[in-house]
């Protein structure tokens, strides 16, 4: 039996061939090396899968060797692949967003030709997967799409740049927006609620927060020509309500010939959308 599995720095999630789903909190291990990957190989080697697919949030080289993990400082470094494979198993690690991406051609849409995955929720994130093949660039970095600069000198990013699409489309971005209109420092979920309520500055927000996100995909639209753009995550699913006109917004913006065909729809896949995409590659 195959499965998928998800590490991030609150859960590790898993899918398996057969449907089952589980969740381990493991925040607790988060910042200590030696415990986390202790349990984290636990975790993947339980029940003697006969083949894993690893999705991990962060800098994730094509050799499953973690970079740099924002969120999980305590995979900065290590060599993931190579761990998995000394442990006698059979596996492939990629970064998350694409293995959402890859997840998304490979359980519902296998006709598109150019598939772009796009999370927003802490930060933004992209994955491309082209003709049936998640597209990683050179080393495995591709799909940035959250550093990619809308407004050259603007907001602080997550990153230290100044005007990334991130700095805009997150919470963090999201939450800035509100309290520069408002005065008022709210968390994100509170100002999606504010604005279903109809107050005047959260529904302000949420429009800036939709003109960048708009500018960040007519962007990506212009160098990629998806015929397939997919939003998925954590703030996308919230405001969701807002965001039904972002296809026709979209399409009067790019040019004629990428608008052909182009179709925007939410992920349907939730909180296991990245160990679906990983199940996907063990499958594969
Ligand atoms: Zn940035």
């Amino acid at each position: 039996m195959k499965k998928g599995i998800d590490v991030g720095g609150s859960y590790v999630k898993v899918l398996w061939e057969d449907g089952r789903r589980e969740k381990f909190p493991v925040r607790e291990f988060s910042k200590d090396r030696e415990a986390f990957l202790k349990r984290i190989l636990q975790i993947i080697k339980e029940g003697n899968p006969e083949k894993v697919g690893v999705s991990v949030a962060g800098f994730t080289s094509t050799e499953g060797v973690i970079y740099r993990s924002p969120n999980i400082p305590a995979l900065d470094g290590v060599k993931l692949l190579d761990l998995l494979k000394h442990e006698g198993l059979e596996a492939v690690v990629m970064n998350d967003v694409s293995c959402g991406a890859f997840g998304e051609w490979f359980f519902e849409e296998r006709n598109s030709k150019v598939l772009l995955l796009v999370a927003v929720g802490t930060g933004l994130g992209a994955g491309l997967v082209i003709e049936g093949r998640p597209f990683l660039g050179a080393r495995g970095s591709a799909l940035e799409l959250g550093h990619h600069i809308v407004e050259k000198g603007g907001k602080v990013c997550s990153c230290g740049r100044k005007g990334c699409l991130e700095a805009y489309c997150s919470s963090y971005g999201l939450e800035r927006i509100y309290r520069e209109l408002s005065g008022k420092e709210l968390k994100d979920y509170e100002i999606v609620n504010l604005a279903k309520e109809g107050e005047k500055e959260a529904l302000a927000a949420v429009e800036v927060f939709k003109e960048y996100l708009l500018v960040g995909l007519m962007n990506a639209v212009h160098i990629l020509n998806p015929d397939l753009v997919v939003l998925a995550g954590g703030l996308i699913e919230g405001m969701k309500e807002f965001l039904h006109d972002l296809e026709e917004r979209l399409i009067s913006m790019v040019e004629r010939l990428p608008a052909e065909g182009l179709r925007v729809k939410f992920s349907s896949c939730g909180e296991y959308c990245m160990a679906r995409g990983a199940l996907a590659l063990a499958l594969t």
